[in-house]
């Protein structure tokens, strides 16, 4: 039997966790569509679902169409409360008889496990990412882990099947520290892999934030003491039940700061529409203060607040762009302007990705860009920093720009032109900046289906070989590769 790593804090790290506090926390959240269907859920929530709703939802119920088999249902009140305003925000977390009808798409989008040395890490770039709790306080329809949050089984890179674990603290720190020293030693890279340092690391899952604060505590303790430099928190959570971002938890992200000043601190947030932040009045209207400026949801804005106004850490947005729910120039527009002007970055939106059933879901590449595109048209230099990627199984790869006319000389351009900038590759960093050019086709959700039309590709999309421990799979033609992008996260 192999000997599991033990793990204990160091003397500095245990006086860290001495310091924090747990908060008990009132969600109210309504799990599943049982409530609904018994009329057991609280009386004013009942009419989230009208009775045809309830209906057509009903009848899939154990069928291979079971909405809730692919996805699980999930909504705390206050996601509730600003759904009662808001199409978009139903749309999110709302099942929909439709969004199974085409259940196409992949278990494991990006092949994601062929990336994991351990259980519940991902090791991409000098980066990695944790899964480290499987459940979010609500859950969003088009949720690209959607095979965690369900519990599904998925194919490892061993081709063995089993469903996704959590990542541990004796075993990911142990992996960290054995990478480290070995890039050390060898002069800044891996002897085998020519991998750097692991010096990012993001908890993932799910929602960090559904942990408590004595949870996150010791993961902060240990990555910093692992010699992590940076760790990133993805969450949905400022959205679904701001209120968790309470004095408690500030107190801990002090208390840890002033324990390892040395670790950055990034928060990864996720607002897909401005319905998400901005209040309104009972007509659905943004409510401005005197001065005109738009006015937040109260608990948002102060959990916003207190992340801005600790200046040792950034706050990011990153989210999908989605069909019906923000596809939309001026609902991208209003979100980009609020979050900058409250202090946050405008990281990036996403193509959608191969989740099944992501033809419920996604846009075609183009439409996003140009929504991206119209948005940002008078948006400041500042405001408008966010760029659409969509994550190649060779890395995070931006859509550069979309072009209307012909380039002259150049037959496939007749449509206008499709230009795709490789941001970086999953494995190491050669690439960067190699670009891809192909002809337009304004019905593409992915790579495949603009196979017949590449015009130039020095950055490899259209040769792209699968990663295996012992080098390269066969060659892989785009047409076999899964749907993916790179996450909301
Ligand atoms: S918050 Fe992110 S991880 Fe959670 S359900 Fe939504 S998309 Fe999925």
């Amino acid at each position: 039997m192999i000997k599991k790593p033990d793990y204990t804090p160091t003397d500095r790290e245990q006086a860290f966790l001495d310091t924090v506090e747990d908060t008990k926390h009132q969600r109210e959240i309504v799990n599943g569509l049982k409530p609904f269907f018994d009329e057991k859920a609280p009386d004013d929530m009942l009419s989230f679902y009208t009775n045809d709703e309830v209906v057509s939802l009903k009848v899939l119920k154990g069928t291979e169409r079971d909405v809730e088999k692919r996805m699980p249902v999930k909504i705390t009140r206050h996601y509730f409360e600003l759904a009662q305003k808001s199409e978009p925000i139903q749309r999110i977390v709302k099942p929909s008889a439709a969004e199974t009808t085409d259940l196409t798409g992949s278990e494991d989008p990006g092949n994601q496990m062929d990336f994991s040395p351990v259980e519940g890490l991902l090791h991409k770039y000098e980066m990695g990412l944790m899964y480290v709790v499987s459940t979010c306080s609500a859950h969003c329809r088009f949720c690209y882990r959607e095979e965690l949050i369900a519990r599904k089984e998925v194919e490892r890179h061993d081709g063995t099947v089993a469903k996704k674990g959590l990542a541990k603290i004796p075993e990911i720190t142990a992996y960290i520290r054995e990478h480290n020293e070995l890039v050390k030693a060898n002069g800044g890279r891996h002897p085998d892999t020519g991998r750097e340092k692991l010096r990012e690391i993001l908890l993932s899952g799910g929602d960090p934030m559904v942990l408590n604060n004595s949870k996150l505590a010791a993961w902060f303790g240990a990555l910093a003491e692992a010699d992590v430099e940076s760790i990133r928190i993805g969450t949905k959570e400022m959205a679904f039940y701001p209120a968790r971002f309470d004095d408690a938890f500030f107190a801990m992200l002090d208390s840890f700061h002033e324990a390892y000043p040395e670790v950055a601190m990034h928060f990864m947030l996720h607002f897909e529409h401005p319905d998400e932040i901005l209040a309104k009045d009972d007509d659905g209207n943004y409510i401005e203060d005197e001065q005109g400026f738009l006015q937040w949801v109260p608990e948002t804005g102060r959990a916003m607040r207190g992340l801005a106004s600790r200046g040792w850490l950034s706050i990011q947005n990153q989210t999908p762009i989605i069909k019906d729910i923000n596809d939309d120039p001026i609902a991208l527009r209003t979100l980009q302007r609020e979050f900058k002007r409250v202090g946050g970055e405008n990281h990036y939106f996403f193509c959608g990705r191969d989740i099944v059933a992501y033809k419920a879901f996604n846009v075609p590449i183009e439409t996003a860009w140009q929504a991206l595109n119209e948005s940002q048209k008078g948006l400041s230099g500042i405001e408008n920093h966010a760029r659409l990627s969509i994550t190649h199984y060779k890395g995070k790869t931006e859509v550069a720009a979309v072009t209307n006319e012909p380039i002259p000389g150049l037959p496939g351009s007749e449509n206008g032109v499709v230009i795709f900038k490789l941001l970086r590759n999953a494995l190491s960093a050669p690439d960067r900046g190699k670009v891809c050019i192909v002809g337009r086709n304004p019905d593409a959700v992915w790579f495949d289906d603009y196979e017949d039309r590449v015009l130039f590709d020095e950055a490899g999309l259209f040769e792209y070989k699968r990663f295996t421990e012992t080098g390269e799979a066969p060659a892989t033609l785009a047409s076999s590769m899964p749907r993916t992008d790179g996450g909301c996260r």
